[in-house]
């Protein structure tokens, strides 16, 4: 059984909707940044458990979380440190969006992750972090989690391990005087007010050196970020939240949010589903460039049903890999058309169910199954400017393509396109030498390339013609398949591999290929 179903199962089996009737399931994202495509594989899951559940009549509604409260602590390697370094320590919708049109930072990269969302068919209700606050909301578990301090406190050191001192709040107060939130400490709570201090550095951030007290509701500040966690599930109502494997080790902040969110804020946590990474050439996070790593980037290479494919493919206790520079991109695409080949088979098992949930919601009752042609082929085609793509998928495919496949076709050919001109690595490059490079030639070579050239000027032929031809030279000649193949590539592109000959010579200009193999056939 798909994880998304087993999931729904258990959710059916062991909760009843909170408030009677509709199942919340609630993600988030702290938008520091543009967003790492692992943040997708969150989006997806709830998205994907909210799928199954609505499949089977239980109603279901998916709320996610812009967080623009959390304070800007690191500055992208992307942006000028210069420009933004006054802003470390502030929340993160106090700081400027880098392009003008945004109100704020967070709305600036919140807007392209958002976007990402939709194009992979996910389309939660959304919810600024700075709205919970300012509306009030907040205001009841600020009150609950200050008066209770001592027991926060007690829960943090029994369950993490984490020691605060007895002045310790769980409250970071926005410093009136810089604006910032990092630096603050807060202490003394007397029923109405908080006291607080602007005089910690973490993470290059600069204090003023101000102290205050302020009144904690509307905004003024944010509670700590794991009893906020777990104020965030009450204030919505959350049933279903799932976390990434680094909140969810025992102690770690899963852990401490489910027992304050229990012992302060007396709220049954929500039903869990911790998940694995999703990686991007074996790493968590990108560098500092961060190409191809985030959400963003990641989305531009696939089409929504190659994407929601990488996100939802494996198992969520399973690590994601996907490195843009290898050949992980083809690979999706492959298991893609695998998923398609068993749902035309007539299959009723776990690859026709992913294929089902592969396609964006709207699709999933009719199912679209479009003949496609192999990902790689299509990758070669595009970088062969003689070849139609229409004419090779139509011949691929052994009949006539219909509408929706040359729709198909096309769109692969998009996206093949932007691979190769951005990460496909050297293997996956092909570019036709305009004049013969320098092959190093052996004599049984250029013996075989004159023959093949004899054979071509003979007459036009097809790629089943050449790959015979090219069998037979094998023996005639003779000479090794592979001393033969490695000299086509040699001379038409500069390379010592490449596709099927056969077809690839029928493909180009014939008296190109005349010209080129009889240059070949007598260079010195
Ligand atoms: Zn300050």
């Amino acid at each position: 059984m798909l994880w998304a179903d087993r999931i729904a199962g258990e959710i059916v089996k062991t909760r009843k909707p909170r408030d009677g009737k509709t199942f919340l399931i609630r993600d988030e994202k702290t938008i520091s940044g543009r967003v790492h495509v692992g943040s997708m594989r969150g989006v997806a899951i709830h998205g994907l458990v909210g799928e199954a559940l609505s499949e089977q009549g239980i109603a279901n509604a998916y709320r996610f979380e812009i967080n623009d409260f959390d304070p800007f602590d690191s500055i992208p390697g992307y942006l000028d440190a210069e420009k933004f370094k006054e802003h470390l320590g502030k929340p993160l919708y106090a700081v400027p969006s880098p392009e003008p049109g945004y109100a704020n930072f967070a709305e600036y990269y919140g807007d392209e992750f958002i976007a990402v969302h939709k194009k992979a068919g996910f389309t939660p209700a959304y919810y600024r972090l700075t709205e919970l606050y300012r509306s009030g909301k907040m205001d009841p578990l600020i009150r609950t989690a200050l008066e209770r301090s001592g027991d926060i406190r007690r829960i943090l050191k029994e369950v993490s391990g984490s020691e605060k001192d007895e002045s310790w709040l769980p409250f970071s107060a926005i410093c009136e005087q810089c604006g910032k939130i990092m630096t603050t400490r807060s202490y003394d709570f007397d029923g109405e007010m908080v006291g607080y201090t602007c005089d910690r550095s973490p993470d290059g951030s600069v204090p003023c050196g101000h102290s205050g007290r302020v009144a904690p509701w509307k905004g003024t500040g944010k509670l700590f970020w794991k009893a906020e966690w777990a104020a965030k599930w009450v204030v919505n109502g959350v049933d279903i939240e799932g976390g990434g494997k680094d909140h969810s080790t025992k102690g770690g902040s899963r852990d401490v949010a489910n027992h304050i969110a229990r012992e302060v804020f007396d709220y049954e946590p929500p039903f869990d589903i911790p998940y694995e990474f999703f990686l991007v050439g074996g790493k968590k996070m990108s560098s500092s460039k961060g190409q191809g790593s985030s959400a963003k980037d990641m989305s531009d290479l696939f089409p929504p049903q190659v994407f929601r494919l990488a996100l939802i493919g494996r198992e969520i206790n399973q690590q994601i890999d996907v490195d843009p520079s290898g050949d992980s991109v083809p690979r999706l695409y492959d298991w893609y058309d695998e998923l398609a080949e068993a749902v035309r088979s007539g299959a009723v098992d776990d690859h026709s169910r992913l294929y089902t949930f592969c396609q964006l919601p709207e699709d999933q009752a009719t199912l679209p199954l479009p003949w496609q042609m192999r990902f790689r082929e299509v990758a070669f085609i595009v970088q062969m400017p003689h070849l139609s793509l229409e004419n090779e998928a139509e011949r691929a495919k052994g009949s006539t393509i219909t509408q929706e496949e040359v729709l198909a076709v096309n769109g692969r050919a998009h996206y093949a396109r932007h691979w190769l001109d951005t990460y496909a690595p050297e293997e996956f490059l092909y570019k036709v030498q305009m004049t013969l490079p320098k092959a190093d030639l052996t004599g049984a070579q250029k013996k075989a390339l004159g023959a093949l050239a004899d054979f071509i000027q003979g007459d036009k032929r097809s790629g089943e013609d050449i790959h015979a031809r090219l069998h037979e030279l094998k023996e005639e000649t003779p000479i090794a398949p592979k001393e033969l193949f490695q000299a086509i590539y040699r001379i038409f592109l500069g390379r010592d591999s490449g596709p099927k000959a056969g077809w690839f010579l029928a493909g180009l200009p014939h008296d190109f290929v005349i010209t080129r193999l009889s240059e070949a056939a007598q260079q010195l």
